[in-house]
């Protein structure tokens, strides 16, 4: 088809316009990301994994599928239809000068034909999604969004008047008619993308192939002179990047543990919040981060339980803006907590973050003789501040011990142990972090340890990856993983088995991936049953990014929420597996039931198999 010379002017005119206001804005945003502070932490290499997570997440659609199958399947359809479209629509700039990059024979026939088959699927796909977004409207989604449904239309009209020009023959006026639709949907819909949040369409690919490696990594500081995310200067390229791809689907807040149970904490407002300061002072600004768009309460409501981050189908970290800000707020001293302020005294005054004296822990290792460490066993039995001080944590260290004694694994203990840091880094407190990191770290090197074991997920996740700025390069696993191996050699209980529940710990499951482990152990003892949200999707217990620490006045209390799911469940058993949760739920279920199931940590039910005494709290 090849148009008039006014058709031609006119189709010029528009296209300018339209690739102007496209190029404007797209400009503006690349141009707000580029302006940002460098991440000088990052590296592009390895290359390997950022592929294999980019065919994953952009071009398999895999993870978008995997959370929300029917919704993601259709999301998937689209933007594989995008894809084919990309030709049909060079196509059809190029017909306006009457050439045709399709031809209607042979390959050109056949790719038509494909096209024509994504277009349908499109349609059907779109109808799906548009009545999910505004007549099942979940709440996740916000308010009705007419933005959606205008860019609904425009791509359903691309695709039935792409479909149409089969059925209209060839240089008729309605074929010509439906040229121009075709045509003024296309240039409607072009600017329509980076003003929006289906700017996503362009940036997600970025945003998931750039993004930080590891699940939740907290971007070390860079230098003396950074202090967190205080103001606009402070936020960097990734994160602006990152801010600017979200496409508004509500799935990290869906998940929020603090959001579910009534807090102030919404991570797509974390999201978006940092988005309209970008869009209001720009990346250069020295105006406050928190306040006008985003709330100290808020960050400090987080349990860093990372279902925000696995979730997110666009690849986008909310953790390091969240612990950015609680940097920013501690470092300036905006932040006034009772509880914080008393827990960071412990650790400086007493090493740990329970605040009991050193004593206690030399007294508790003497009266269970539990062997000190002097390079010839083969694990360094890392006690932690739970480990070391907490009776519950306690007990799940001296059931360890009897199991490893019975497997005859050779195991002693640190002389001298502080608190890794954990909850100093994740409240924002890399000072007090650091001081307790190289600490410990000396002591580590001078003991000649080359194994360690923990019973902590917090614990050996601070100490397998956070240590890694002070040059750390630790193995340490956790006693699920160790267990896991050696569970053949557990007598086999007698009788009956109850049922046991499984909470799945986030800094074991989600951050390291270890889900069937301490399944196996609990296997051993009893049958395995799962709550509702488990595994990758498991509910936190509320404890974690130091809210262990904190009060809990807002709302309900995240580990009620989950004892009541556990508790539903209807099993005898509780099993956990982080010193953490054992504590949490161990209040929780008391509150919830005036006769809890049993609570045992995978060692308890490891030594309950071999009939030791601390195969119970009780
Ligand atoms: S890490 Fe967990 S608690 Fe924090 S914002 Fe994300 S989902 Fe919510
Ligand atoms: S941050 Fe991710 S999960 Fe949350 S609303 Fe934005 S795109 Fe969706």
């Amino acid at each position: 088809m090849r148009l008039s010379g006014l058709e031609l002017g006119l189709f010029l005119t528009l296209l300018a316009v339209s690739v102007f206001l496209f190029g404007w804005r797209l400009g503006a945003v690349l141009g707000r990301v580029h302006r940002s502070k460098p991440d000088t932490d990052f590296h592009l290499l390895p290359l390997l994994p950022r592929v294999k997570k980019f065919v994953w997440e952009v071009m398999l659609q895999a993870k978008v599928i995997r959370e929300r199958p029917w919704p993601g399947v259709a999301h998937a359809i689209v933007f594989w239809g995008f894809c084919a479209f990309a030709l049909v629509t060079l196509n059809h700039v190029s017909e306006a000068f009457g050439w045709a990059l399709l031809s209607a024979h042979g390959y050109g026939r056949f790719y038509r034909g494909l096209a024509a088959a994504f277009a349908v699927a499109v349609v059907v796909s779109i109808a799906g999604l548009a009545a999910r977004r505004f007549i099942a409207r979940p709440k996740w989604l916000g308010e009705v969004s007419y933005e959606s449904g205008l860019i609904a239309f425009l791509i359903s009209a691309l695709m039935l008047t792409y479909l149409a020009h089969f059925a209209l023959a060839e240089g008729s006026a309605s074929a010509r008619a439906n040229w121009w639709l075709h045509t003024l949907a296309l240039l409607i819909f072009l600017p329509l993308i980076p003003h929006t949040k289906h700017l996503h369409l362009l940036l997600s690919p970025l945003t998931v192939f750039l993004s930080r490696p590891g699940f939740s990594r907290i971007p070390p500081l860079q230098g003396d002179e950074d202090f967190g995310l205080i103001a606009g200067k402070d936020v960097t390229r990734i994160t602006s990047l990152q801010v600017y791809t979200c496409v508004e689907c509500g799935r990290c807040t869906e998940h929020c543990p603090a959001n579910l149970t009534g807090k102030i904490l919404d991570p797509k407002q974390i999201v978006l919040g940092t988005r309209r300061y970008l869009e209001e002072s720009g990346p250069r600004d020295s105006k406050p981060l928190l306040g006008k768009h985003l709330s100290m309460e808020a960050a400090f409501q987080c349990t860093t339980c990372g279902a925000c981050e696995y979730q997110c189908p666009v690849g986008i970290q909310h953790l390091p803006v969240i612990i950015g800000l609680r940097r920013g707020a501690v470092n300036t001293g905006q932040w006034e907590d009772a509880h914080g302020t008393k827990l960071f005294l412990n650790l400086e005054r007493t090493g740990n973050a329970l605040g009991f004296p050193r004593s206690e822990r030399d007294q508790f290792i003497q009266k269970h003789a539990l062997p000190i460490f002097d390079g010839r066993q083969e694990y360094c039995l890392w006690l932690g501040c739970m480990g070391s001080y907490d009776p519950q944590g306690r007990e799940i260290v001296l059931a360890l011990a009897e199991v490893l004694r019975f497997l005859g694994i050779g195991f002693g203990v640190l002389r001298k142990e502080k608190c890794n840091g954990e909850p100093a880094r994740r409240l924002g407190n890399d000072l007090l972090f650091g001081t307790l990191a190289e600490d410990n770290l000396a002591e580590i090197c001078r003991s000649g340890v080359r194994k360690m074991l923990s019973i902590c997920p917090h614990c050996i996740r601070t100490m397998k990856e956070d240590w890694k700025e002070f040059g750390a390069d630790l193995e340490i696993e956790h006693h699920s993983e160790l267990l896991a191996r050696f569970v053949a050699q557990l007598p086999e209980p007698d009788g009956q088995r109850p049922r046991v529940v499984f909470h799945d710990a986030c800094y074991l499951g989600r951050y390291r991936g270890i889900f069937d482990q301490p399944r196996a152990v609990v296997s051993r003892l009893g049958r395995l049953v799962n709550p509702p949200r488990a595994s990758e999707r498991g509910f936190c217990c509320g404890a974690g990014g130091g809210r262990f620490f904190l009060g809990e006045e807002t709302g309900k209390r995240v580990s009620v929420a989950r004892a009541e799911e556990l508790l539903a469940t209807g099993a005898e058993v509780v099993g956990a597996a982080c010193p953490f949760c054992h504590s949490m739920l161990r209040d929780a279920l008391a509150t919830v039931s005036p006769a809890p199931p049993r609570l045992l940590d995978i060692a308890q039910i490891a030594a309950q198999a071999i009939g030791s005494n601390h195969a119970s709290e009780e």
